[in-house]
């Protein structure tokens, strides 16, 4: 069992059987509402039709193409399609299978990017503390999750990671970004300071961190980041495998906070979760200097079997028409306000130490148990789950993230369900 506490699972297995729109069937036959998207990923709600059957279609019409000196068209059209969503001149695509391949994707062209124009000592790569981007070697290193790393020797040097940005102290139940944390951005200037800009290739941050509890930047911080890169020619990649298509309210958290990164890393809401698919979106620059490369006969090798498959094309244009024509991607600006009243009025329930919300995320920070960090946020979780609720522990977190298609009464449903647990709890 991935990421699971095996021996617990075993003694209490916990098994889905079915889903539509908001809900899971468990194996007893109880309706479970979503309140997390399945794993941040099932934007457009469960088991959608139209999605099955263009996924039916493309394994009749064409199943399989190599990715390898060969492509189709259907990987090209949704290129296409997808690079009108992004801001900027984030124009172009590399497709992988999973956000941990992209992650891994976006640090090798980066890499290869500075390299290809002369600068191959640009080769450290800056991560963040509390920071997930996947369980590949390179999003090991620059991921900032002690226990993902411990066990794995010395993963990739010449990484440094930036302090996070929580604080309860003086950010405790900010609604929306905090006011107070710019400053952790100029964090960069002092690890540039140590090795010196020549030999840094690229800083990787999630807009909003999620796996380790919904972290929400401070005002000005990701700007911040934005300027300093700019200063001393370091790429600035952003993983949007959560905040990517329409979590926040814009198609990526890029449009939302207005902050242009080199490149884009995205997967999950890609396909509304049915088949695996993972990308990269990169600058017209960068696109440039690598097409320039082949000219002087260097080329980024790099690929997967399945990079840009017909059935996660077929699926994710699906997806996307879903996305456009239900207006899914911009569907959050009408529920955010609710959702945050919603989500604040749970303070003062038992062991609640922090809440905090962006778009249609947050997250209810719990005291932990003493010596027992973890299991009161995974109490809370096994709570809901009795009283029909999915929700998702993070150490003591409980980090939501419903899908997009949530209707008010469902809002009220979820944080109802989770009032309930913590009472219990108590
Ligand atoms: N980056 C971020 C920000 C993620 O949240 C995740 C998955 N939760 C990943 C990368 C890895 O994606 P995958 O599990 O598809 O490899």
């Amino acid at each position: 069992m991935p990421f699971t506490a095996n021996r617990q699972f075993k003694a209490q297995p916990r098994f889905l059987v079915a889903a539509d729109g908001m809900y899971y069937t468990s194996d007893d036959g109880r309706q479970i509402l979503d309140g997390t998207s399945g794993l941040w990923c099932v934007n457009a709600g469960h088991s959608r039709r139209e999605i099955a059957a263009a996924v039916a279609d493309q394994i009749t019409q064409l199943d399989f193409a190599p990715a390898f000196q060969m492509g189709h068209p259907a990987a090209f059209e949704f290129a296409n399609r997808l690079t009108q969503l992004l801001p900027n001149d984030l124009h172009h695509v590399f497709f992988t299978n999973s956000g941990s391949e992209a992650v891994d994707t976006a640090l090798k062209i980066a890499i290869a990017y500075h390299r290809i124009r002369g600068e191959a000592a640009r080769q450290r790569l800056i991560g963040r503390e509390r920071a997930y981007h996947g369980v590949n070697f390179g999003g090991v290193a620059v991921g900032g999750i002690g226990a993902n790393r411990k066990f794995f020797g010395n993963l990739l040097t010449g990484v440094d990671h930036l302090p996070h940005t929580h604080n309860l102290e003086k950010n405790a139940f900010s609604q929306g970004q905090p006011q107070w944390g710019r400053h952790f951005a100029d964090e960069l200037e002092r690890i540039i300071a140590l090795h010196d800009a020549s030999t840094i290739a690229a800083v990787i941050v999630e807009p909003v961190a999620g796996a380790t509890g919904v972290l929400i930047p401070p005002v000005g911080y990701l700007q911040r980041l934005r300027e300093i890169c700019n200063k001393y020619g370091i790429l600035l990649i952003f993983d949007e495998v959560i905040t990517g298509f329409g979590r926040l309210g814009e198609p990526f958290a890029a449009n939302y906070f207005g902050v242009v990164p080199d490149l884009i890393t995205v997967a999950k809401g890609i396909t509304n979760a049915t088949v695996p698919m993972g990308a990269v979106f990169v600058r017209q620059g960068i696109y440039d200097a690598f097409v320039q490369g082949t000219q002087q006969g260097i080329e980024f090798f790099h690929g997967y079997t399945y990079s840009g498959h017909p059935v996660s094309c077929a699926a994710g244009m699906a997806t996307l028409d879903i996305y456009l024509k239900e207006g899914l991607l911009s569907r959050v600006q009408k529920l955010a306000t609710y959702w945050q009243g919603a989500v604040h009025s749970l303070r003062g329930l038992p062991y609640i130490i922090d809440i905090r919300n962006l778009g249609l995320l947050a997250a209810i920070e719990l005291e932990p148990i003493p010596n027992k960090p973890g299991d009161r946020g995974f109490e809370t979780f096994l709570r809901c789950y009795e009283l029909g609720a999915l929700v998702r522990a993070a150490g003591d977190n409980i980090a939501l993230s419903p899908p997009l298609i949530i209707e008010k009464q469902q809002i009220d449903q979820l944080f109802d369900t989770l009032a309930k647990a913590l009472k219990l709890l108590e």
